[in-house]
């Protein structure tokens, strides 16, 4: 497996001369399995050049596993270059809804007033996978879902193959519930885990669903990842911001090989 980070922000896009080193574009991540297929961790704005990428590359079937739904996970969906070749299959894999489904939600957001092309007019075939807690296979990839502590119905994924693991948690508040993405996490050869606020921004963002630098912490120290990336950047950190938060993080976990998401970081798992 080779993973591939094109978006590594949390909440909302945040281009400028403030963000060049670790990126503005929010949750995109590309994995290339051994097998060959191509699959993607949500659909952030990162998802739009991640698009472009695999339309040039002649990938016409790909699994897009989307860990919920707030826009910062989705809004590079209606530019992401796949859903409109005519010849491509995306299965769209994501939390199953409350109530409604997952193709209507999508649908909804995909459609006039919010997007200018009526979701049935997207030439690609799409299917949907509405997932919770749930552990099945991919052609070879095994996949296991479970919840995570967010708002609204959030889960996080593990990927394995070949005795070899990625752990996707991009929201996730452990603050609230340590157990949470305990299961993904523990043991996984990389985790890419929200680590948003420092401790001291923690404070007064408890129940917003991320993570603070300490939680993030004790998360890590608890599942022992091989390889840890930091993700879901708040947009109000500058590069300069991030690194400190990095050396934090680093005396946290007691573990010098904690490491920044940034766009274009490449990890092969081998
Ligand atoms: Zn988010
Ligand atoms: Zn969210």
């Amino acid at each position: 497996m080779k993973t591939t980070i094109w978006g590594c922000r949390g909440s909302l896009a945040t281009p400028g001369a403030g963000t060049v080193r670790y990126g503005g574009n929010t949750s995109c991540v590309h994995v290339r399995t051994a097998s060959g297929r191509t699959v993607v961790l949500d659909a952030g704005t990162g998802a739009r050049s991640l698009g472009r990428a695999l339309v040039a590359d002649g990938v016409e079937q790909l699994d897009l596993f989307l860990t919920h739904l707030h826009l910062d996970h989705v809004e590079g969906l209606g530019f992401f270059g796949p859903l409109f070749d005519p010849a491509a299959t995306v299965t769209i894999h994501g939390p199953r809804p409350d109530e409604q489904s997952l193709e209507r939600w999508i649908a909804t957001y995909l459609s006039p007033p919010f997007f200018p092309v009526p979701f049935e007019r997207i030439p690609a075939r799409i299917e949907f996978i509405e997932v919770w807690h749930d552990r099945y296979d991919v052609d070879g990839l095994a996949i296991t879902a479970a919840p995570v502590s967010h708002p609204g119905r959030t889960v996080g994924y593990r990927l394995e193959e070949s005795g070899r693991s990625l752990a996707f948690v991009p929201d996730n508040e452990p603050g609230l519930d340590p157990e949470a993405a305990l299961e993904l996490a523990t043991g996984a050869d990389v985790l890419f885990h929200d680590a948003q606020y420092t401790e001291e921004e923690y404070a007064t963002r408890v129940g917003w669903g991320h993570a603070s630098l300490p939680d993030f912490a004790r998360l890590v120290r608890t599942a022992g990842p091989r390889r840890v990336v930091m993700f879901h950047h708040d947009p109000a950190h500058s590069d300069e911001q991030l690194e400190q938060m990095e050396r934090d993080a680093r005396g946290l976990c007691e573990r010098d090989d904690v490491q920044l998401g940034r766009e274009g970081l490449e990890i092969e798992l081998a």
